[in-house]
């Protein structure tokens, strides 16, 4: 084995980063021993042959000692999470992850890992520089004082420092991003765990097919937000590993758009106008977030740069396929229940 091709492992594999994490690390030349994901394998968004995939909960740490073992670099994306209807409603759940984050960076640190990725997130910034949709876009020094996202935000920024302080006194190099709304393909697009982008593309394909042409918002529609594509989070995660940044840095697009804007562009890919619903008690999150791109840019002469519109319209075609597919199965299984 050269030594140069670094032995990896990602958790959280059978997610949707993960999942594609694995596939692009093995493209770059990565060596990718091990995807692990709490999940049962048939569950995994995606599957990557010739990499061993273990379900385990990493929350246990024995099973966190099987899952670094043997590995160079590790990518720790495990994590119990959604979008705002999930993680507005299972705080302590969220909270359960430092677990995982913890027990990680003890089996990482033990097992003679050299480097350690831990995807973090916007959630972690001061709530009082996000309420006016009109945004100042938030750089990495805006975390403090803290006054992240409740539950879920908390337990990112406690396990981003946990991972300075194993850098500190362990010497164990952890390289730390700050995700900024990731989407696309493979990703949750129903079930409760999904997020706007998914959320906004499934609601105006089911209307479409519908005849209903009417659509559901979760608050004004005047919240901003930017969202990065997940081909711009893989490269970013990449180059963040390898970097020498060893402070948390922002991976995120900064093409600011409001709710409102987000259905336009998915209503044109879709060749279709609703009518809109505005949902005020729904979980919204905070009003407006953006991401400063200055740190990455300085650091890594980089920043994500997939326009909104190409993403979405990927997205968007992935899932309309996934409503196709989950109705061949419904007639077939009504066919099946007819027949005897
Ligand atoms: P995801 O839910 O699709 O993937 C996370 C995976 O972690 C899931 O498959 C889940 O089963 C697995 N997992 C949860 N608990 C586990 C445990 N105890 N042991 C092993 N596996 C466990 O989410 P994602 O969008 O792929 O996010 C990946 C990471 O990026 C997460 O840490 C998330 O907090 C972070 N992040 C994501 C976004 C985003 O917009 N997607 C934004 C900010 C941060």
């Amino acid at each position: 084995m050269s030594p140069n091709r670094p032995r990896a492992v990602v958790c959280g594999a059978g997610g949707f980063i993960g999942g594609h994490l694995v596939k692009h690390l093995l493209n770059r030349g990565v060596h990718v021993i091990r995807a692990v994901d709490i999940k049962p394998l048939g569950d995994w968004f995606q599957i990557t042959d010739g990499v061993e995939n273990i379900p385990l909960d990493l929350k246990e740490k024995e099973n966190c000692r099987i899952a670094t073992s043997d590995a160079d670099h590790v990518y720790q994306l495990a994590a119990d999470m959604g979008g705002m209807g999930f993680i507005e409603n299972n705080k302590a759940l969220c909270m359960l992850n430092v677990l995982t984050s913890t027990n990680m960076l003890v089996a990482a640190q033990e097992a003679g890992v050299k480097r350690l990725f831990y995807a973090s997130s916007a959630c972690v910034y001061n709530a009082q520089k996000q309420t006016s949709p009109d945004v100042i876009a938030l750089k990495e020094s805006d975390t403090y004082p803290a006054m992240p996202e409740d539950g879920y935000g908390w337990e990112k920024l406690f396990s981003e420092r946990m991972c300075r302080h194993f850098e500190e006194d362990f010497g164990l190099i952890c390289r730390v991003a700050r995700y900024h709304n990731v989407y696309g393909p493979h990703g949750t697009w129903t079930g409760g765990r999904e997020k706007a982008p998914a959320a906004i593309c499934r609601k105006v394909c089911a209307a479409k097919r519908s005849g209903v042409h009417e659509i559901d918002i979760w608050g004004d529609g005047r919240q901003t937000r930017s969202f990065m594509f997940i081909g711009d989070c893989l490269l970013g995660t990449e180059r963040i590993m390898y970097s020498d940044i060893a402070e948390p840095v922002n991976l995120g697009s900064s093409e600011l758009v409001t709710i409102n804007q987000l259905v336009d562009i998915v209503e044109d890919i879709a060749g279709i106008r609703l009518k809109r619903r505005y949902n005020l008690s729904a979980p919204k999150g905070v009003n407006g977030r953006n991401s400063d791109n200055t740190m990455i840019q300085d650091r890594l002469g980089w920043q994500p740069s997939i326009r909104l519109r190409d993403g979405l319209e990927k997205t968007y075609r992935w899932i309309e396929m996934q409503m196709d597919q989950a109705t061949v199965r419904q007639d077939a299984g009504l066919l099946e229940a007819l027949s005897v």
